[in-house]
């Protein structure tokens, strides 16, 4: 540690964004306690219920890094990447998301969920984009934030119920450019996939496109 990591750590001590501790010493983005107590996904588990659920037989895998539960401390983190202004919280997520599926990702190009720009703008980042980046450091599978576009500004989807989501979402992206996808495996990346109503209708502009197949990741899986 140089002499200004030093003092900046002492000025501004890293917290945990689970339960708020701060960081010691050999502790990095996670106190050693919530790292441990994490519910961390097996990487070998596809969430095929899901993706039964969906009915698009283009749709491979589904994987995620850690398993939310309503009201799980987890929320934490999920609210510090997306609300907190926390985007390079977000990337340590995508570095370590790219970490643990390492072995079983494959595919072409990386599409993170865009947020409309009206969103973006307000938020001064995307935190589905900032995942991706790393999970593309890691995996070297490149990303592109120009396939698809989000044309509705909807509200957040965590008060709706199954059908509600799929409703409001329906319509919501637009293809950009078709050739960063077509005939390709796409991965595509969102923070949070609950019945997977937003990444049904990113898929739906990319079909169009002609994407080869599609696998599903995100920083955490949960049900409604
Ligand atoms: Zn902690």
């Amino acid at each position: 540690m140089n002499i200004i990591s030093a003092i900046s750590s002492i000025l501004y001590p890293t917290e945990c964004p689970v339960c708020g501790a701060v960081l010691v010493k050999g502790e990095e983005t996670f106190c050693t306690e919530c790292l441990m107590n994490f519910p961390w996904s097996d990487p070998d588990f596809h969430y095929h219920d899901t993706i039964l659920k969906l009915k698009n037989s283009n749709i491979k895998n589904l994987y995620s890094l850690f398993n939310y539960a309503k009201g799980a401390d987890s929320k934490n983190l999920l609210y510090a990447i997306k609300y907190h202004n926390r985007p390079k919280l977000a990337y340590k997520m995508g570095v370590m998301l790219g970490k643990h599926l390492e072995k079983h990702l494959h595919g072409d190009i990386i599409i993170p969920i865009p947020l409309h720009p009206k969103r973006e703008r307000k938020r001064g980042y995307n935190q589905s984009v900032e995942i991706a980046r790393g999970v593309s450091k890691i995996t070297a599978i490149p990303f592109s934030t120009k396939a698809i576009h989000k044309i509705k500004n909807t509200s957040t989807l965590t008060s709706h119920n199954r059908e509600e989501r799929f409703a409001t979402i329906n319509g919501a992206f637009e293809l950009g450019e078709a050739s960063l996808i077509k005939g390709k495996e796409v991965i595509i990346v969102d923070d949070v996939i609950t019945t997977g109503a937003t990444v049904m209708a990113a898929i739906s502009a990319m079909e169009q496109a002609g994407a080869k197949g599609f696998t599903l990741i995100c920083v955490a899986k949960t049900s409604l």
